[in-house]
């Protein structure tokens, strides 16, 4: 079952008084962070106000992918990749990953010139990404088609299952004295004259030198409360899971229809290829010069509808009073409906391209909502108006395999380690300082 606001709270841990680090938003991210940082005997206090994973981290489709990254992130990609094939070892509970490898497949000449141009990003960084035939791609597929020109292959990547991985993290981080309390909002930063104190909770104060922000598609809002503009917009993705059947191929697949990858369970996690939903708000206004790039490179990939969360959302307010109820308690869980149409667009593409799933009935459906940096790349920054204030966000739609290198990257910076990987790339400043949006190989 998806993940909701009906799910039964299980991490209840008490609010304590002071920590080293408070980490608000318990998804990939935060709990990443929280178990690097407990592995270093760091006091820590994961705030959550809705359940652990409950938005994109255990909605997601679970691809643990280096192929199609954007150069700039393979570097922390590998060594996520790494992470993930120990994490299971190391925390005494399976995560379900798997490296089963990742096939982008060419129905066209288009999208076969789009693969074949990644190859020289993959041989940049010594990845084992290979372009294969036709006959190879039917040979890994186990299909006897003739819609594929080519492929590319890489066999090291993985999959992982989402709605158990980052749970199971969060025991693991917990183990480690890592405190995480679900249904508690950090409402703010507790400031005083401009220095960071701590943060004030639906449940209280706590305080804390340093705080950081994973807080996925609200990152914007909580931002924008302390006068931080950071710019995000979300798309709702939708995803079907079939009930188990006869293997066919056991890694992750996508055209430019229709992406599955093997289940844990035995069924396939099924989504459109390249096909959100973004529902009009005031943040599409706010930041619409930021993200002209982007919407035209990906325009026909996205539908725009304006419906009542436009005026929801308009009414909202952006500023509150600490003692107030806030946004963040109103909307514990981000659960958007999938659109049926898509659904039934999902069946179609699958009886054409996927005759071993045609009719495998979709035992779930459930979507999910993407937030997205104008680059399409992730912010993982100080923000130096707050010192001791941090910002992760912009995953952008493919954080859930980077999450545990960018946690031990985030815990490092925190601790005051270096964090082994140049980041200047991913500073929030690069929206501010006039650096051209850059969306080579956006992904
Ligand atoms: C449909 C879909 C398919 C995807 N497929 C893939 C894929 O195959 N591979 C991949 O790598 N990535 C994929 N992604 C992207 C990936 O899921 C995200 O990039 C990643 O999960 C982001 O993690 P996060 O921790 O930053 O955010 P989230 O998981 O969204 O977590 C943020 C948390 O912060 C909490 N929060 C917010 N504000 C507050 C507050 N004020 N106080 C307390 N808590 C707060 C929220 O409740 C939420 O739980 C997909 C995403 C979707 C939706």
């Amino acid at each position: 079952m998806v993940i909701s606001d009906k799910t039964p709270i299980t991490f209840k841990d008490k609010l304590p008084e002071a920590v080293d680090v408070v980490v608000i938003g318990a998804g990939i991210i935060g709990i990443s962070i929280a178990y690097f940082l407990g592995k270093q005997g760091v006091s820590v206090l994961v705030c959550e106000k809705g359940r652990v994973a409950g938005e994109q981290s255990s909605r997601n489709w679970g691809w643990v992918r280096q192929q199609g990254r954007h150069s700039s992130e393979l570097p922390i990609m590998k060594e996520s990749l790494h992470i993930w094939k120990g994490l299971s070892a190391e925390i005494g509970e399976d995560l379900g990953f798997r490296q089963a490898g990742c096939l982008y497949l060419a129905e066209t000449n288009a999208m076969q010139k789009e693969n074949e141009q990644w190859l020289d990003v993959a041989r940049q960084h010594q990845l084992d990404t290979r372009l294969i035939n036709a006959k190879e791609t039917n040979e890994l597929l186990g299909q006897t088609n003739s819609h594929w020109k080519s492929a590319i292959y890489t066999a090291s990547d993985g999959r992982a299952e989402p709605r158990i991985a980052v749970p199971r993290l969060a025991r693991a981080a917990q183990r480690l004295d890592v405190k995480i309390i679900e249904n508690c909002a950090v409402r703010s930063l507790d400031l005083s004259a401009g220095k960071l104190k701590g943060v004030v909770t639906e449940m209280g104060r706590v305080r804390a030198r340093r705080v950081v922000s994973a807080t996925g598609a609200w990152s914007s809002l909580l931002l924008g409360h302390h006068n931080v503009s950071l710019p995000q917009l979300k798309v709702k993705g939708c995803v079907a899971r079939t009930s188990p059947v006869a293997n066919f191929y056991l890694g992750n697949a996508v055209s430019e229809k229709i992406a599955f990858r093997k289940r844990q369970d035995g069924g396939y996690t099924i989504a459109l290829a390249d096909h959100t939903t973004h529902n009009i708000s005031p943040n599409s206004f706010r930041y619409f010069p930021k993200f002209v790039p982007l919407m035209r490179k990906s325009f026909q990939d996205v539908s725009f509808k304006l419906d009542q969360s436009f005026f929801s959302d308009i009414s909202r307010r952006s500023r509150w009073n600490e003692n107030q109820i806030t946004p963040f308690e109103k909307t514990r869980v981000l659960n958007p409906l999938p659109d049926p149409k898509l659904l039934i667009q999902m069946r179609k593409h699958l009886q054409k391209y996927v005759p071993e799933l045609a009719n495998t009935p979709f035992v779930e459906t459930w979507a999910g909502m993407i937030e997205t940096s104008p680059d399409v790349l992730p912010i993982i920054s100080e923000i130096d108006t707050i010192p001791g204030f941090h910002v992760v966000a912009g995953l952008s739609g493919h954080g859930f395999g980077i999450g545990p290198a960018i946690g031990r990257v985030m815990a490092d910076l925190l601790i005051g380690r270096p964090p082994g990987h140049d980041l200047k790339r991913f500073k929030l400043s690069r929206f501010q300082d006039g650096t051209p949006i850059d969306l080579e190989n956006a992904a």
